[in-house]
């Protein structure tokens, strides 16, 4: 399977920003298939920049968030069909910030993956423990809760999801998980997806958290690592290609 390097931009970007680093990455590229599948989440008021500027190139787009209604009188919501009509082929469902930040649940996490994958935009759902849960020795079962959630809204479809296992811990710390620790969540998790799905191989399984130019190799070269969610080094192009490069 082709590694995904994705990027999450979080809430940063212009206008002239955004049309500067899209471009310093495909000229990057310079017309050559990269080594992985890449991809761009951004703020959803630049979905229509970033159609213009990567259509017709190797990486898709996609939002980091979208609503779990399908339309109506929900102010500030962004359904999936505007997803779609702006090409958006992933959707990031249930980052630590917005469940830390905007108090989203599992199931509500799990209603936005479901909302998403009907409407045939992928879900990249985020799964990960905190430092706290960690230490106490809770990862396992925080990441298991986590994506049980979702496994069973999404019920026979489960192998259409992507996962993105992001410790809050090493999210925009510089702190990365060792490969060793990455490796032995994303067993638990392909395990888990194994019991819900007869093709877990089919399922990438991100990792996320300072991951950069540096550590990718070394994590990428898992087994169950199969790329990354990337966020600080997603707004550098030289370090974004270098990571897409590292996934070879
Ligand atoms: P950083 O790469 O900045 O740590 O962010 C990771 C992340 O949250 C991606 O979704």
């Amino acid at each position: 399977m082709k590694k995904l390097i994705a990027g999450n931009w979080k809430m940063n970007g212009s206008l002239a920003a955004n049309e500067a680093l899209v471009k310093a990455m495909l000229d990057g590229l310079q017309g050559s298939a990269p080594a992985a599948d890449m991809a761009l989440c951004v703020p959803a008021p630049y979905l229509a920049q970033l159609q213009s500027l990567l259509q017709g190139s190797p990486v898709a787009w996609g939002a980091q968030d979208v609503s779990a209604h399908e339309q109506g009188a929900y102010t500030g919501e962004v359904s999936v069909a505007m997803l779609k009509d702006f090409g958006c082929r992933y959707a990031i469902v249930g980052h630590s910030e917005r469940r830390q930040y905007h108090g989203e649940t599992d199931a509500l996490v799990a209603a936005k993956a479901q909302r998403a994958l009907a409407a045939g935009v992928t879900p990249i759902v985020c799964v990960g423990e905190t430092l706290d849960e960690r230490e106490a020795g809770q990862t396992e079962a925080v990441v298991k809760r986590q994506l049980a959630a979702v496994i069973h809204a999404v019920a026979h479809c489960t192998s259409e999801i992507v996962v993105a296992y992001e410790p809050v811990w090493a999210i925009g710390t510089g702190k990365t998980a060792t490969p060793d620790m990455a490796q032995q969540v994303h067993a638990v998790l392909r395990a888990q997806l194994s019991a819900a799905t007869q093709h877990p191989e089919r399922v990438h399984i991100l990792y996320g958290g300072s991951m950069n130019a540096a550590n990718a190799a070394s994590l990428l070269a898992q087994p169950d690592i199969d790329g990354g969610l990337i966020g600080g080094a997603s707004l550098k192009a030289a370090d974004f290609l270098q990571i897409v490069a590292a996934a070879r």
